[in-house]
């Protein structure tokens, strides 16, 4: 099993990540740009032990690769944010906790494996890494918690601080991590990084992807909420029963991180202002989702709202 070809869309930077001797690292770029994929890439080269790629890639082959395609290596941990909770009602800020650092801290035991614990622990393989993915919601006491665990990383281990901006970083962070940005990559390298994939390139896949490595990861979900989205906004031109049953549709289907992006895709070429309240239209429908509004009701409006945009109601 070869590593993801769409990992290596980031080549260069691999190369640079790969023999990187340091402590801590911080990739910074757009959403879905890749960055997750190149931090396990990251991880992958610092535990092979195999015959590395051109890049500095990780072979594929050897126990720490397999472990690692896998989806269970044993010296990597993943921190991300939560959205707190503490009111016993869904707060709408995103954040790393220090309970994410040490598991004392961690009351409400809301992650299963804490970074301080998990360093204690020698390698199995050569070097654990501790990829920070969403650097930018680590709160200041859980970023104090870690600044000497980045400073002097027992048994060696690596930091990947994953951000899409690094100015949003706290300055404590930026300043012991190496940079390294991120960035999106012409749509021949998505349209290789899918024959890689042993897939056919996919214009609608391309363009919808516009060079962000990211989404090849996440292609069937993507072809989905496509497809989803342009039944439903063919549905919208079919009268006003037809607009409400498509409603229904996207409602039982709804995937939040990719039907709203797949939405404005289909509406690209449309007029600028039908543009703006088609937009408008989907943030109010993500706004009463968010605030757990009637969703069946949300979708309705949702559909009136958008026959209305593009001059279709009556
Ligand atoms: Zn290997």
């Amino acid at each position: 099993m070869t590593p993801p070809p769409a990992s290596l869309l980031h080549g260069p930077l691999l190369e640079q990540a790969a023999a990187f001797s340091g402590n801590a690292l911080l990739l910074s770029g757009p959403a879905r740009v890749g960055k997750r994929a190149a931090a396990l890439a990251i991880a992958g080269a610092h535990n092979c032990s195999g015959t590395r790629g051109m890049y500095g890639e990780g072979c594929g082959v050897c126990p720490s690769c397999r472990a690692l395609a896998a989806g269970a290596h044993p010296d990597l941990l993943i921190v991300e944010p939560r959205t707190t909770t503490s009111t016993g009602k869904a707060a709408r800020r995103r954040v790393i906790p220090v309970g994410a650092v040490l598991a004392a801290r961690d009351k409400s035991h809301e992650y299963e494996t804490h970074v301080y614990e998990f360093l204690e622990v020698r390698p199995t393989f050569r070097r654990r890494v501790v990829v920070v993915d969403g650097a930018e919601y680590l709160g200041p006491e859980a970023a104090n918690a870690l600044l000497k665990l980045v400073e002097e990383p027992p048994h060696g281990a690596l930091f990947v601080f994953l951000a899409e901006d690094r100015r949003s970083v706290l300055p404590t962070i930026q300043s012991r991590s190496a940079r390294l940005d991120v960035t999106p990559v012409p749509d021949r390298a998505v349209e290789r990084g899918l024959a890689g994939l042993g897939e056919d390139a996919d214009p609608a896949l391309v363009a919808f992807a516009a060079g962000r490595a990211g989404v090849l990861e996440a292609r069937e979900a993507v072809r989905a909420a496509l497809a989803d989205a342009a039944e439903f906004s063919g549905a919208l031109a079919g009268g006003l029963l037809a607009a409400l049953e498509a409603a229904e549709r996207l409602e039982k289907r709804w995937d939040a991180t990719w039907h709203p992006e797949a939405l404005r895709f289909t509406w690209r070429e449309r007029p600028p202002h039908e543009r703006a309240r088609a937009d408008t239209a989907l943030s109010a429908l993500e706004d009463a989702l968010a605030a757990y509004a009637s969703p069946s009701l949300s979708f309705q409006v949702f559909a009136l709202r958008l026959r209305e945009a593009f001059g279709l109601e009556g």
